[in-house]
């Protein structure tokens, strides 16, 4: 199998014919071998029975039990997709299926993941287009990747890279950083970007502080996860540090100003300091055990390996 399509859907019962319709037609197009697999996320509406009454070859419907959300949805997809090459897209006919082939262009030039950039974004200005403005330079800040746009879902990625990823809460639109931490060289191309026509989006503005968090993870694993005792170890030097510094100040005013210990409120501060000093070196330590049994229990390695020549 050349070329898998996963697309999470969730209450699109007006747009999944038309989609499956253009999608089969622009993956016949190619000549590739394809299947498409589409993951109903526990749609409240008539979309399962829509997508029964479509007869596309190479279709697979994986309906999930209840709405678990768009990431889960995808690694549903992922964890049967059979292709060489995997792409993911919105159900919602706002990804062109006629990108896809730009996309694999880019995969046979050897890139490992290719990523839609929506340059011209048919969304909400103000709910969704600044949010996402702004939400696209932090991440890339943060997870040193240098990518227009990680929400769209218009992505491309050799199996390698999928098959590597676990995915939790809102992280789909981390996977490029995520890959790049696998080592995975990634690229962008400009994608073309539809208004939503049918249905209703399945966000708000409260997704800006799930993302948010859901970055703070990412940041956090992508350098720590397997040495937390130097985030939490530092931290706690950090405020030893400052328990030390109150402590002199204190004992300079005592001795030298005569002025009361226990009058003075950075005693309080240097105990404050000294105490959530010694609570994060041991969360550190806890942190060193846990993934002492993440990788030890299950056998799993600290590395990736790319290929081995003998
Ligand atoms: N989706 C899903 N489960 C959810 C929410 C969304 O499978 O819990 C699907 C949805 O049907 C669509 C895609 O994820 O195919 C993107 O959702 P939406 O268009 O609402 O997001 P937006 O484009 O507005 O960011
Ligand atoms: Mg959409």
């Amino acid at each position: 199998m050349d070329i898998s399509v996963v697309i999470p859907v969730y209450n699109e019962e007006d747009n999944i014919e038309e989609l499956t319709d253009e999608l089969s037609k622009a993956l016949s197009a190619t000549g590739k071998s394809h299947e498409i697999l589409v993951v109903n996320d526990g749609s409240t509406d008539n979309t399962q029975s829509r997508l029964k009454k479509i007869h596309i070859p190479g279709m697979t419907v994986i309906s999930m039990t209840r709405n678990f959300g768009q990431t889960p949805a995808i690694m549903a997809g992922f964890h049967h997709a059979k292709g060489d090459v995997i792409v993911t897209m919105d159900g919602d006919l706002q990804n062109d299926p006629n990108d896809i082939p730009k996309l694999l262009e880019k995969i046979d030039e050897g890139y490992d993941l290719v990523c839609g950039w929506r340059k011209e974004r048919k969304d909400n200005f103000f709910l969704r287009t600044i949010p996402s403005m702004a939400a696209n330079s932090l991440i890339g800040l943060m997870l040193k990747t240098n990518l227009h746009d990680y929400g769209c879902t218009l992505k491309a990625f050799k199996r390698a890279i999928v098959q590597n990823l676990n995915l939790y809460g809102e992280m789909h639109r981390f996977i490029p950083a995520i890959a790049v931490w696998h080592g995975a060289n990634i690229t962008e191309i400009e994608v073309n970007h539809r208004p939503r026509i049918h249905g209703k989006t399945k966000y708000g503005i409260n997704r800006v502080i799930r993302v948010f968090l859901d970055l703070l993870l990412v940041a956090f694993l992508s350098e720590y996860s397997t040495k937390p005792i130097r985030f939490f170890g530092g931290l706690s030097i950090l405020s030893g540090l400052l328990s030390f510094i109150s402590l002199v100040f204190v004992a300079f005013t005592k001795i030298f100003k005569g002025e009361d210990m226990t009058g003075n409120p950075m005693l309080i501060l240097c105990v404050l300091f000294f105490l959530v000093g010694v609570q994060l070196l041991s969360i550190g330590f806890l942190g060193e055990i846990n993934i002492r049994t993440y990788y030890e229990s299950q056998n799993k390695k600290t590395y990736l390996i790319k290929e081995i020549i003998v």
